[in-house]
Formats: structure tokens, sequence, C-alpha cells
């Protein structure tokens, strides 16, 4: 579904990714972990067509979505990406943040968008906030509706990138609870998550991301309770 192949990123003398290679397939939840700096929202970046690599080839359902050639607008319709920092623009409404780009990308009429934005508003129990801004939000609220938003233009894929590392402990489980119902729905989502307990309930397979390769990877159970490379185990061993 997702294919990527031997990608290779840098910024100026720094090459963060040396030869990514990694595949999600659809309905998979893949996780992607590893230490800080190592390249984790670079590599959702290059995905999304918000950083061009700068070597190798990223494909999705066996079209190449990285390179000279690629119709953008088409990718950022189909990849739903949601940020650490939740970005819902701040003097736009709650419903005006979500119906945005089903208007402006997909061309639904204001009232299809609106419905749409409120039947999904509701399933994350915040229709009552649809006029509100977001400075009027707790983090966990203004997260969910980033959620909703990315949502919003029917993504083929989504991805997370650490979208509960902001937020105050009690708020991450409500964040969490939305991306668990995706993945039981079956959406097909790649998440870079310092979470490891998280990642081991939702993960149908774990990337382990370190010196700009991916070092290991496998099923949650194994990378968790056996990993075979040593940077693994002392990066888990830190970390949890
Ligand atoms: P964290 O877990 O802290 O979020 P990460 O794995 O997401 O880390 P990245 O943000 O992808 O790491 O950064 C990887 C490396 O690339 C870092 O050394 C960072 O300083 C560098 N980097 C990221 N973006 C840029 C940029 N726009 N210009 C220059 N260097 C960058
Ligand atoms: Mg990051």
């Amino acid at each position: 579904f997702l294919e990527i192949k031997d990608v290779h990123k840098r910024f100026g003398y720094l090459e963060v990714l040396r030869g990514v290679d990694m595949s999600v397939n659809e309905h998979q939840v893949v996780c992607l972990i590893g230490p800080s700096g190592c390249g984790k929202s670079t590599l959702l970046r290059c995905i999304n067509g918000l950083e061009p690599i700068q070597g190798g080839e990223i494909k999705l359902e066996g079209d190449r979505v990285s390179g000279p050639g690629v119709d953008v607008n088409r990718l950022r319709r189909e990849v739903g990406i949601v940020f650490q920092s939740f970005n819902l623009f701040p003097h736009m409404s709650v419903i005006e943040n979500v119906t945005l780009s089903p208007t402006k990308v997909l061309g639904f009429s204001k009232a299809e968008a609106r419905e749409k934005a409120m039947a999904l508003l509701s399933r994350i129990g915040l229709e009552a906030k649809a006029n509100e801004y977001p400075d009027r939000l707790s983090g966990g609220q203004q997260q969910r509706v980033a959620i909703v938003r990315a949502l919003a233009v029917e993504p083929k894929l989504m991805l997370l990138d650490e979208i509960t590392s902001a937020l105050d402990p009690e708020l991450v489980s409500e964040v969490l609870n939305i991306v668990r119902d995706l993945a039981g729905q079956g959406m097909t989502m790649l998440l870079a998550t310092h979470e490891m307990g998280f990642a081991r309930e939702v993960a149908s397979k774990v990337c382990f991301l370190y010196d700009g390769v991916v070092h290991e990877e496998g099923p949650p159970e194994k990378i968790f309770g056996n990993p075979e490379h040593e940077r693994t185990r002392a990066f888990l061993k830190r970390i949890i």
C-alpha cells in the first residue's frame, strides 16, 4: 500500500535518512519508534510531500509520490497528517477548520462539508464546540479536532506524528481512544510515537529507526518482548 524504498534525506550536510526501507499494508497500523532526532518526523513529512527527498522512492498504491511531476494536491488529499503541536488555524472556528479542505480541495458545497464535519465532530463528542475557536479548547480537544480535520478529506492513509506528546497526561487517553477507534475501523496508519504501551497494543508492526535506517522491525511482541539487535534493546531499556 505504502512502499518506501532506499529513501535518502539530507539537510545540508546532515544526512538524516540514509536508505530507509519500509512498507505499510492496507489496514495496518505501523508504529515508528526511535530516539529523538533519528528522523521520524522527517520521514513522515517526506511521505506527505512536505519535504523533498534526495534518493530512493516512495509509492502509494503503486504510484510514485516522491520526486518530480508528482501531483501534490492529490497526495495531500489521500494522505492525512497530524502533528505534535495542534496546528489548527487559530482565527477559524472548529467547524471552519474542519470544513476548509473539503470545500477547497474536494469541492464539497458548504452545506455538504458542514454536515460531514458535524458527523465527525459528534463521533468524537465535540459537536457542541463547533463554533468555538481553538484557544477555547483543551489541548486534547484541539488534537481531536486536528485528527477530525485530517479525516474530513477521507484520506487513504493517516500519518500521526507524536500526537500525544504535547498533552497533559490526563488528556492523552482521549486522543489515543480516537486512534484506537480508527484502527478498529481499518484505517491505514503510520504513527511516530513515544507511547510504547500504546504501540504494543495497536501496532501491526513496529519499526525502529536508528542511524538513518530501519534498524529493526517486526510485530510488537517481538520488538518489545525479544528484540534482536543491541541498539533496539538499549533504546527500549531507556524509554520504558
Ligand atoms: P523527535 O523524537 O525529537 O521528534 P525525530 O525523530 O522526529 O525526533 P526529526 O525531527 O525528523 O527527528 O529530525 C531529524 C534530524 O533532522 C534532526 O537532527 C534535526 O535537527 C534535523 N532537521 C529536521 N528538520 C530540519 C530542517 N528543516 N532543517 C535542518 N535540519 C532539520
Ligand atoms: Mg519528531
